[in-house]
Order: C-alpha cells, then structure tokens, then sequence
C-alpha cells in the first residue's frame, strides 16, 4: 500500500487572528454561510462579520443547535442554497464544525472555513464529519471531498473557554502518537486511504512531546484566560497534529474503546467527553500492546497532571456493572473498529481484561 498524506488547505493560529480572517479567506469565495450556535454568533459573529466585510464580503448566518443529524445538516444547505452561498464557515466546538464540513460536501463540495472556539478534540482538521441521531447515537460519517480549505484558530478565544474542554482536547491529542505508532507496526490501512508515513509518525511524536511539555503550564493560562507560549504549542498538538494523525497517521484501540464506553449507560449519562475517554481508551491501549513500564508511567504521570480519567469510577461508573463493560469491549473488538490496528487476533475478553487492568493501574497511582 502507498503512503497518503492528507492536509488542510491553510492552518493559522495565534491570539487576536480572528480579525485577519478576511486576508485568508477572500479569494475562496464571495457569499459565505456561518454555521453556529446563537452562544458563538455572540461571542466572536461581530469579529467574523467585521472580518469578511473588510474584504468586501456578505455574510449569512445559519443558527446551529447542538448536534451534528441529518436534519441539522439538510437546515443549513437550504439556508446556504436559498440564500446563494459558494463558501461555508463552520465556527465552534466538534458538533457545530462537523456539520459545517458536511454543509460545504453537500453543496457539491464548495470551500469551507473552520474556526474552532475551544480545542476539546481533532474535528476541525479532519476531512470528516460524525452524523448523530437525536439520541445521540452515530449515525454516520460523511467523508469530505477535501480536507477544510482554511483552519483559523484565534488562540485568545480559545483561552476564554473553561479549561475541561482543553483538558478533553488533550485526550484526544495523547493518544494520537500511540496509534499511529500501532498502525505504523502493524502495516494497517489510515482514514487517509494509505499506510502511516515517516511524516505522520514523526508528527504524532510531535504531538505527544509538545503535551508532555507544555499542559501543565497551558492549563495555568487558560485559568488565567491567558495566552502564553505553552498554550500555543498545545494548541497546536491538540488542534494541527492530533487531527494530522488522527487521519495520516491512523487510529486503533484508544479510540475504538472510546467508541464502546460511549454505550456505557453510566458513562453516557455522566456526560464524559471523547477525549476523556480516548485517554483512558489509551491505557487500555498500552495494556494490550504490553508497553514498557517507563512509557506507562509516563502517560499515567501525564493524566493525572491535567486531570483526565484514570479509573471507570472517573468516567462515571459508580456502579459496576459487568455485562455493560463486557458489551464495551465487544463494540471495541468488532471488526469494523480500530482494535484490530493494534493486533489482528484481539478478542473482546482480551479488551475486557485490559479495560479493568487499566482501572486497576489508574487506581493504584
Ligand atoms: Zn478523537
């Protein structure tokens, strides 16, 4: 299989770009659709309006509720075409984002702009979107036809936003290195249709150091509603390289546990984010590939820093209830799910004893 690389058109970040948005976008299109929530027109739609205005531009605002369903996308391609749009701006957190990049494939494919406003996970890089039913439930995924045209993320908006959802991005991030390493070992086949490259691994690897590096310190900022230097270089892991690597570089078990705690009935109704359970997803993860003990303690060290979940009892198990891990672990095992990039033969008894071994460790720190 070949290698595939597959990038955004345009990625800025720094504190206060928001207002050059139009210097970026101008040749892309003329009449653009900002997507997203009444919340977020409030916070930065004046900013954005100002933006595309300076450069000559109309604006028209389609309102987003929440989450990424058919019916929210089929809303905002029938403002987009009433009103005339040939580009798409999708400002927010995942849901918001995710249905921008589904708006501009749906609309033949026209340019689309994201500007995350918090950095609690990899969408806004992604050249995909995750489709929800309205009990929260994926439905499906719509694959771009390009990855994003433009990825603006203003990190002063991004340090206003309370520091859990930058905690969550910081999950998502953590585990990037790890399964791209896996998908590396095992030759396994990437959301961007090839074999994880020498460059996607380099940047996961990237992606982790700059974490290992900086959280701390970013966390102290963004409680500040500060920016400073580490909340730059982990805005970048969080936002640029997880996203890179999520789609280059591949993914494996920390996200396909992620995806079978999510039907964990205590887990979903604990409101615990993707992130939070992709780093735990990642001990789990380590226990299956039998990492050394240095790395271990490494990334154990490293989610009790920042304050991601450790335990079943952080995601929100109070209770524990056998048959409900049992079912996780068989969702994370199925053949359509990303455990298999870590080794083909994985058995959801062998996910189950890795999901208590890993609350186990968590526990014992
Ligand atoms: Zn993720």
């Amino acid at each position: 299989m070949a290698v595939v690389l597959r990038d955004v058109g345009q990625y800025i970040q720094g504190a206060g770009e928001l207002d050059n948005l139009g210097k970026f976008v101008k040749k892309l299109g003329n009449k653009f659709l900002l997507i997203c929530s009444p919340n977020n027109k409030q916070r930065i739609g004046d900013r954005i309006e100002t933006a595309l205005n300076s450069v000559e531009k109309e604006i028209v605002y389609s309102e987003f509720h929440n989450q990424c369903t058919m019916e929210a996308i089929e809303k905002a391609v029938a403002d987009g075409t009433a009103a005339g749009c040939d580009i798409i701006i999708g400002a927010g957190g995942g849901t918001a984002i995710d249905t921008a990049k589904a708006v501009a494939t749906k609309m033949g494919g026209i340019p689309c702009v994201i500007i995350p406003t918090i950095a609690s996970n990899d969408a806004p890089c992604a050249g995909l979107s995750v489709v929800y039913n309205e009990e929260g439930v994926v439905v499906k995924v719509i694959n771009m036809v390009r990855n994003p045209d433009v990825v603006l993320v203003d990190t002063g908006v991004i340090a206003q936003a309370p520091r859990k959802f930058l905690v969550s991005g910081m999950g998502d991030a953590l585990a990037t290195y790890f399964e791209a390493r896996a998908c590396w070992r095992t030759g396994a086949r990437t959301m961007a249709r090839g074999n994880c490259s020498h460059t996607s691994l380099a940047m996961a690897k990237l992606c982790y150091d700059l974490l290992l590096e900086h959280s701390v310190k970013a966390l102290e900022a963004v409680d500040r509603n500060e920016v400073n230097e580490d909340l730059e270089n982990v805005v970048e892991a969080c936002i640029y390289l997880s996203g890179f690597g999520a789609i280059c570089g591949g993914l494996a078990a920390a996200h396909a546990i992620n995806d079978g705690l999510g039907a964990v009935p205590q887990i979903h109704a604990n409101g615990t984010s993707h992130g939070e359970k992709v780093a735990f997803g990642l001990i789990a993860q380590l226990i299956l590939e039998k990492a050394p003990e240095e790395e271990w303690n490494t990334v154990l060290d490293y989610i009790h820093a920042v304050g991601l979940p450790s335990t079943l009892a952080d995601l929100g198990v109070t209770e524990f209830v056998e048959a409900d891990i049992r079912r996780a672990a068989k969702i994370a095992a199925s053949p359509k799910e990303f455990t298999k990039n870590v080794r083909a033969d994985i058995t959801a008894d062998e996910v189950y004893e890795a999901i208590l071994a890993a609350d186990k460790a968590g526990a014992a720190k």
